[in-house]
């Protein structure tokens, strides 16, 4: 029995290496730690048991860990059942200081865990975990992440929005290069190695939902939030996956200071999201 601990342990010694020499041994040993612990952090209830079982199954890509303090950006995949079922990948937490958006991706992944959904799923729940640990919409470096993805001409076009439009709001700076940072770097892993049909980013204080896709294939209505057109930026997720690679992307975005949290909320929120991706890409090759 020993001897099988000792070989699982350095099983995982090895292949942490081979993920990313600078990934805290103790942080890779301990990720089901890391993730409950971390995961307890945002508002509302949650089963101890679901996400304990949750923390036993993600897992996270080569690079996939935050800037300063190297904490590791961990995913949950659940493997869809139907054949009309798509590739439906979450990110949360883009920004630091919103912390009920932790709370969607939470209760999503438990709901996932109980459930056989139709599509396949992966829910990135903290991609920034420097933003949240500091309670920062930018990550450890100051950079907000939903204006330093490698859209075209950001070269142009990035510095000179935040400059001029954004009247150089520290929250809003794009970085000083396209994909500068590792956590934007982490979002293209996954959008290459998860080829998602479709994208949801969720957010908050607006209080409504964007869709970057097809218009003509309809929207669901959500009584809690209205459905409005925030435009993309350079540099966001909106513009560059579906300005530039025709992949829909819904933002979810909460409402302020009033959250609901409620489990039938989020559950048809989520019951909503699932149903766009199914009918929008379907609509797409129709
Ligand atoms: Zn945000």
């Amino acid at each position: 029995m020993k001897k099988t601990l000792v070989w699982i342990f350095i099983a995982l010694f090895n292949s942490s290496f081979s993920f990313s020499e600078e990934i805290k041994i103790s942080q890779f040993l301990e990720l089901q730690n890391y993730c409950e612990k971390s995961l307890s952090l945002f508002p509302g209830e949650y089963s101890k048991e679901a996400i304990s079982g949750i923390c036993h199954q993600v897992s996270y890509l080569n690079g996939c860990y935050s800037e300063k303090d190297k904490n590791v950006i961990f995913h949950y995949d659940k493997i869809g059942t139907s054949v009309v079922g798509k590739r439906i990948l979450v990110f949360s937490l883009f920004h630091g200081d919103e912390f009920p958006a932790g709370s969607v991706a939470r209760y999503w992944m438990e709901r996932l865990y109980k459930i056989n959904p139709r599509s396949s799923w992966r829910i990135i729940p903290i991609l920034n975990p420097d933003g949240v640990n500091g309670k920062t919409r930018t990550n450890g470096r100051g950079v907000d992440l939903n204006r330093n993805l490698p859209t075209k001409n950001w070269e142009v076009l990035a510095l000179e929005h935040w400059e001029k439009k954004e009247g150089k709001k520290e929250r809003r700076f794009p970085g000083k290069v396209a994909g500068s940072e590792r956590e934007t770097q982490c979002v293209l892993n996954h959008i290459e190695n998860f080829n998602p049909d479709f994208i949801i980013s969720v957010h908050t204080p607006y209080g409504v939902l964007d869709f970057d896709g097809p218009q003509k294939s309809g929207k669901p209505s959500f009584d809690h939030l209205p459905w409005k057109r925030l435009g993309t930026y350079p540099g966001s997720l909106g513009r560059y996956m579906w300005n530039e690679r025709n992949i829909p992307v819904l933002t979810i975005e909460l409402k302020g200071n009033e959250f609901n949290l409620d489990p039938d909320y989020l559950s048809e929120l989520q019951d909503i999201a699932g149903l766009m991706a199914i009918r929008t890409v379907q609509s797409k090759s129709n």
